[in-house]
């Protein structure tokens, strides 16, 4: 789960890491007042679950109260990528002197946190990383071991901060960083840019940070803070109906049982030419409301030209499962044509049922492969 900045900042405030005092607002009026009450100079910012708002004229410096309210008369309802403004962050401006920046992310391959830290903020790290790798520093973190704070000097020297004072301050930034990393079961935690002020304090001035949604069981203020409105409705639905679904961008849909199968399935349509819609476990269950929530999840894509179900009976029978798919058809009225492959405990027997009563538009294949191929060509891609 993606938070926006203010609530990242918010996070970062709970564990001590400096940022602008600020206040929301969804109306110019609101912006208004909100620079009325924090006084002087403020940044009037889209929060929006993406990045490069600076770029896309989401940005804006304001002297006045005034001037607040007419950046946030532009603002409101900017499209920056495909996110439609309707919140904002008024916060006060912030001198800057330099734009540092500093991540902590998961680093899968070593399956550690990874923290970077580069002296070239400000910009994209992708960039530094390109342009001038020598000047990212970067870090893995024992999670068994947990943090030390010479791990932040390292970070530090290596980037070659000089100034005794900044070396100091995001050195103790570092070690709240991860903090927060661990403390809200953050997947990512960025400051870009982590600023350094003509009157050399150090302080968070965007953030970038995002919650496993795993962990949001034992998260529950992170949790509240998700904005219903701006989740996929797809997945909103999906998460409703407690169905494990993530949109992707074909026209198959992959429905399996166990996450490993159903992302094989998914490999295998690729595979036979075709591209995957979703992926959709099923979990252990193959009940029929199980499978009908499932189906009302996948079949609300308007993309979905064709349904592979792909299930391996071990715990859950296939004859049950057959008779599940069977009823959630009907139950639905689904005309969409979909591939059945069945295999494991009781297999012979689903199949056989499959056989006996499905409707003209359920197609039972024998292998994942054929199977993968039928749900491809009746999607209308492939060969
Ligand atoms: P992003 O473009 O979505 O990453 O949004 P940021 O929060 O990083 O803001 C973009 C840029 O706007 C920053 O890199 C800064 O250069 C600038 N900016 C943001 N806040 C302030 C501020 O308080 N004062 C000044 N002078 N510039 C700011
Ligand atoms: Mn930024």
């Amino acid at each position: 789960m993606d938070l926006y900045e203010y609530q990242g900042k918010e996070l970062f405030q709970r564990v001590g890491i400096p940022v602008s005092e600020g206040r929301l607002a969804t109306t110019p009026g609101e912006a208004r007042q909100a620079a009325e009450v924090l006084g002087g100079p403020v940044v009037v910012k889209a929060q929006v679950l993406t990045g490069g708002r600076g770029k896309a004229g989401g940005v804006k410096l304001a002297r006045t109260a005034h001037e607040a309210e007419e950046h946030a008369k532009s603002i409101i309802g900017l499209d920056i990528k495909g996110h439609v403004v309707k919140r904002l962050w008024v916060e006060r401006a912030s001198d800057i002197a330099k734009e540092y920046y500093l991540s902590l992310t998961f680093d899968r391959g070593a399956k550690q946190p990874l923290f970077m830290f580069t002296t070239q903020g400000g910009i994209e790290i992708e960039q530094v990383a390109e342009e001038s790798p020598d000047a990212l520093v970067k870090l893995h973190v024992d999670p068994l071991e947990g943090f030390h704070p010479w791990q932040a000097r390292r970070l530090v020297y290596g980037a070659g901060v000089a100034d005794p004072s900044e070396q100091k301050q995001i050195a103790a930034i570092v070690g709240r960083l991860y903090e927060a990393f661990v403390r809200f079961d953050a997947m990512l935690c960025e400051i870009n840019p982590l600023i350094v002020t003509p009157d050399g304090t150090v302080k968070a001035l965007d953030s970038k940070f995002t919650v496993d949604d795993n962990a949001l069981y034992r998260q529950p203020d992170v949790a509240e803070m998700r904005d219903r409105d701006a989740a996929d409705p797809l997945e909103a639905l999906a998460r409703e109906k407690l169905v494990t679904y993530v949109k992707l961008d074909g026209e198959v849909g992959v429905l399996g049982n166990g996450a490993g199968l159903t992302m094989s399935t998914v490999d295998v349509v690729t595979f036979a030419g075709g591209r995957p819609a979703d992926f959709c476990d099923l979990g252990g269950g193959g009940d029929a409301q199980g499978v009908v929530d499932a189906l009302e999840v996948i079949t609300r894509d308007p993309q979905v030209k064709a349904i592979f179900f792909n299930i391996f009976g071990g715990i859950t029978r296939c004859d049950e499962v057959a008779k599940g798919v069977l009823q959630a058809v009907a139950q639905m009225g689904i005309v969409l044509p979909i591939v059945v492959r069945l295999d494991g405990t009781n297999a012979d027997e689903g199949r056989r049922i499959l056989a006996e009563a499905a409707p003209p538009n359920l197609h039972v294949e024998p292998t994942m492969l054929e199977a993968a191929r039928k749900a491809v060509e009746l999607s209308g891609a492939g060969a």
